[in-house]
């Protein structure tokens, strides 16, 4: 079966250029190896996400040339449930990447479900990365850390770990990682 890579942004503000480039990677990654690629918009945050913003970072995408993008979007769940965690433990996950080799690290506990109804992000994007028969991950190295939870889940869930490359941000000139909620732009 052919395989299927990522990119996976929260529409909570307009891509910078480390989004930018994290999206060309993971496209590039996913045709160089004869997958599918999806643009996957992750709006779980109602608060911070917006279709304005979602739409821009469409056009942006597709202004860089990233135009075969097969979309899928998704929502949490409504309602107010209380908030639903999964207990971590003593369990550590190994991590297949290709530019971090040897990561490996704990599965802390983890939020499924948010107090407000929302599905919790490290739930939803497993769940959606299986559903969609996602086998390969590029993403900012913000997330290595989460990843051995997202592991843990998948194999709760009886999925496949994909392949990941978490790639260095990109930081502005303080040094500081540029953030699309902060409104952080491309110059
Ligand atoms: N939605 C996350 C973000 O915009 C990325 C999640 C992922 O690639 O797993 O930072």
């Amino acid at each position: 079966m052919k395989g299927v890579g990522r990119y996976a942004p929260s529409p909570s503000g307009d891509l910078h250029v480390g989004n930018l480039r994290t999206a060309l990677l993971a496209w590039l990654f996913a045709r160089s190896t004869d997958r599918t690629f999806l643009l996957r918009v992750e709006d779980l945050d109602r608060e911070r996400s917006s279709d304005a913003a979602r739409l821009r970072q469409i056009a942006d995408l597709q202004a860089i040339g990233l135009t075969n993008a097969e979309r899928a979007t998704r929502r949490g769940a409504a309602g107010r449930p209380p908030t639903i965690r999964l207990r971590g433990g003593p369990v550590r996950y190994q991590v297949s990447d290709t530019l971090h080799s040897s990561y490996e690290g704990p599965a802390h506990d983890v939020v499924l479900q948010r107090f407000d109804g929302a599905i919790a992000y490290n739930l939803a994007v497993v769940v959606d990365d299986i559903d969609q028969g996602v086998d390969q991950i590029v993403r900012g190295d913000d997330l290595l850390s989460s990843t051995p939870t997202q592991l843990h889940l998948t194999s709760l869930l009886g999925g496949v770990p994909a392949e990941y490359v978490h790639v260095p941000l990109v930081r502005g000139a303080d040094g500081h990682r540029l953030a699309k909620r902060d409104g952080a732009r491309s110059e």
